[in-house]
């Protein structure tokens, strides 16, 4: 069996083959680790992240009392709408064009 060494990525600390840890800070130093600890962080920073304040915006006006304000709402949304729709025909229209 060969024996190839992995540099911990972490503390530059050079591990023998098989060892899934880094011996001297104890991060992960096989790629399948790397990885997995790299999907475990970044859904733990969605679940951690705080609505920004345009979200909640939105969620109170979404729920809001005032049929004006609800009206505002759903015009807003309703002309962006319009406009990814006018933008999306464009880009189609440009896919299309010869040359
Ligand atoms: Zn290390």
């Amino acid at each position: 069996m060969a024996i190839t060494e992995r540099k911990c990525s972490n503390c530059k600390t050079w591990n023998n083959n098989g060892e899934k840890h880094c011996k001297s800070c104890g991060a992960p130093i096989t790629a399948d680790l790397i990885i997995k600890a790299g999907h475990e962080e970044r859904s733990l920073q969605r679940q951690l992240r705080p609505n920004t304040t345009f979200e909640n915006f939105v969620k109170r006006v979404k729920v809001s009392p005032n049929p004006l304000v609800r009206g505002t709402y759903f015009l807003v949304y309703g002309v962006w709408m319009a406009y990814l729709g006018i933008l999306a025909f464009f880009l189609w229209l440009i896919a299309w064009m010869p040359g």
